[in-house]
């Protein structure tokens, strides 16, 4: 009988782990800046040339090592960061694997200069696809240098999804922004072909480095957070609701100092934004949470951009209402400056409070200071776990005069619509705009809620069941979620393997979108994972659902149309906003009528 099955050389070990931790230059980058910072430096600089293709230099005045430790740290598996299976789960440091040097080495022709500050001397040693090729004494400076050159230069298969040079050249301005972004106190260099590219000096604080670091503007955008409870700390900067982007691409989030973009997180920071910015829109946060090492995982992934919770639920409630908490209006918007657009919630809300005049205006009797985000301030209260902070208090209780607000849209006058997309009419003196796609989302969604807060989204039983397949993950989520499945109106019974049979659906909807409205809950509910937060995403699923089910721009509308509409208007608690953040409804004084046309 022959023996198949073989032990693979350390070299080509070292080549295959290369693949899963060095995608690029920039990963390189990330691997030796994360060693420098181990090794306590203060000042790190990275010089690059041919977007790193040719060249990555990494210069350090950390800690240094000893000969000994020189060849040591490019074997396979050499780490002075762990020494027994305790520690991996209390890790300080960035590294632990003991695997970059080594795989780094194997893919490239690398110099390695360090000396330590009580040795004469320094050493060198040079390493041509991880075979040492020369070793000797050097005289250098206290600290580390890595030189990589050639990335790839013996694996051409890795080496053709290089990118051109100034793609690569991104991707390493960008880990090198993250990196400096996390931390503030030491100082950075990024130079290409000789020309410097970053140059940050040692910081005190994090606005400092922001303001360095990508802009002045930027920062005035922002504003910091700071809240801690249960052994967590999160802390950073977070842009103003008024402010957001289309990418998710200035989202720095850091855990325990290590850039990571993490599910949890992100779904967290979508939850505490929301309502307040539109979807698909992303805020700007430059944050940090803090927690015990043993609280976090970071050993999910080789590259470790990637962690997981011990207690995934609570952290992701700690992030979303410790934003919330910052956006609260009071903290900033009354000094905060005022940009009008339909993204811009709170100036909105300003405006109309600008404007507000005698008349019956709905937003007539709210409380100045709140009415930016009224609506939010709503469900804020009820989002709120029961233990919540004294600030609780600060959310002002529905008040009676909006419930004698019913029947004011009923009572105002149709004009017409504008462009099949906007209703106009008028209220007591005021000349109102009213999104009709806007006003419907928001009327669906609130009846849905309504219900499912009763006794559960009301069901429409279908004629056939719809028999539906999932995948695996999907199929988990739906058997894990039949329960409230059948909260939200879909009645649906488990029909072997990742089958299920769809035997209701909720009410409002027709039978025709049935199977995209559940996939698409479905989908949602996957993304929210666990039990426990499917109750704060709540809110989420509905908005979801209303959007399958409401009237679009571009339709119009008969006038028994309209006024059924705004008859439904309302019935809800109207909040001036979409669920998605957009308003439902602008207004014009007859002072601000006036105004334009210079009659005052
Ligand atoms: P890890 O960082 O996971 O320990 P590496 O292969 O990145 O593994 O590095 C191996 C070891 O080499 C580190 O544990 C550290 O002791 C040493 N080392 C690497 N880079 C430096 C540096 N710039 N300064 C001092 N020591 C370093
Ligand atoms: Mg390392």
């Amino acid at each position: 009988m022959t023996q198949k099955i073989q032990i693979l050389p350390e070299k080509l070990c070292n080549q295959i782990a290369a693949g899963e931790v060095i995608e690029r230059p920039a990963s390189v980058i990330k691997e030796l800046v994360e060693n420098s910072l181990d090794a306590g430096a203060t000042t790190i600089r990275i010089e690059v040339e041919k977007g790193g293709k040719r060249l990555i230099r990494v210069t350090d005045n950390g800690s240094g090592m000893s000969r000994d430790d020189a060849f040591l740290c490019l074997e396979r598996h050499a780490t002075s960061k762990l020494r027994s299976e305790n520690d991996l789960s209390c890790l300080r440091t960035l590294g632990f694997r003991g695997e970059a040097l080594p795989s780094i080495a194997a893919i490239s022709r690398m110099l390695l200069r360090t000396r330590q500050q009580e040795a004469l001397e320094g050493c060198e040693i040079y390493l041509e696809g991880g075979t040492v090729r020369r070793a000797e004494a050097a005289g250098t400076p206290v600290g580390t240098t890595i030189e990589v050159r050639n990335l790839f230069y013996n694996t051409p298969a890795r080496r053709k999804f290089l990118r051109r040079d100034e793609t690569e050249l991104g991707h390493i301005a960008d880990t090198v922004t993250k990196l400096a972004l996390a931390r503030p106190e030491i100082q950075f260099q990024l130079a290409h072909d000789g020309r410097l590219l970053i140059d940050v000096n040692r910081h005190r604080t994090l606005p400092e480095r922001v303001a360095q670091l990508l802009g002045p503007a930027f920062l005035k955008e922002m504003v910091p957070v700071d809240s801690a409870a249960d052994g967590r700390r999160l802390h950073g900067l977070i842009s103003r609701p008024e402010t957001s982007r289309s990418t998710a691409g200035s989202m720095f989030t850091f855990i325990n100092g290590r850039y990571i973009r993490d599910r949890v997180v992100h779904h967290a920071l979508r939850e505490g934004y929301r309502n307040l910015i539109m979807k698909g829109r992303h805020p700007v946060v430059v944050l940090f949470l803090e927690m015990e090492p043993e609280q976090v995982d970071v050993n999910v992934h080789p590259t470790k951009h990637e962690v997981r919770f011990r207690e995934q639920a609570a952290v992701h409630d700690f992030i979303a209402c410790a934003i919330r908490d910052t956006l609260r209006p009071s903290s900033w918007v009354r000094g905060g400056p005022s940009l009008p657009g339909p993204a811009s919630v709170a100036p909105e809300g300003e405006r109309a409070e600008s404007r507000r005049s005698a008349s019956s205006a709905p937003s007539a009797s709210r409380e100045p200071g709140f009415e930016p985000v009224a609506g939010v301030q709503e469900e804020l209260t009820g989002y709120r776990p029961a233990e919540s902070r004294p600030g609780s208090a600060m959310h002002p209780p529905r008040r009676p005069e909006q419930e004698e607000q019913a029947g004011f849209f009923g009572g105002t006058t149709i004009i017409g619509q504008y462009r099949d997309s906007y209703i106009i009419c008028q209220g007591g003196d005021d000349l109102l705009l009213i999104d009709q796609h806007a006003a419907h989302e928001r009327i669906v969604f609130e009846k849905l809620r309504t219900q499912y807060r009763a006794s559960g989204v009301e069901r429409q039983m279908l004629m056939f069941p719809l028999v539906l397949e999932f995948d695996f993950r999907e199929g988990a989520v739906v058997a894990e979620h039949l329960e409230l499945l059948e909260r939200l109106g879909f009645e649906i019974e488990p029909f072997g393997g990742n089958t299920f049979a769809v035997k209701a659906v909720p009410h409002l909807f027709t039978e025709g979108e049935t199977e995209r409205l559940i996939r698409d809950v479905v989908g949602e509910l996957a993304t929210i994972g666990k039990t426990s937060q499917v109750e704060q995403a709540l809110n989420r699923l509905l908005m979801l659902m209303a959007c399958h089910r409401v009237v679009r721009a571009n339709q119009v509308l008969s006038l028994a149309e309209i006024r059924a509409l705004l008859a439904e208007l309302d019935e809800v608690p109207f909040n001036a906003q979409c669920p998605h953040g957009r308003p439902v409804m602008q207004r014009l004084t007859l002072a601000d009528v006036e105004r334009m046309f210079k009659r005052t």
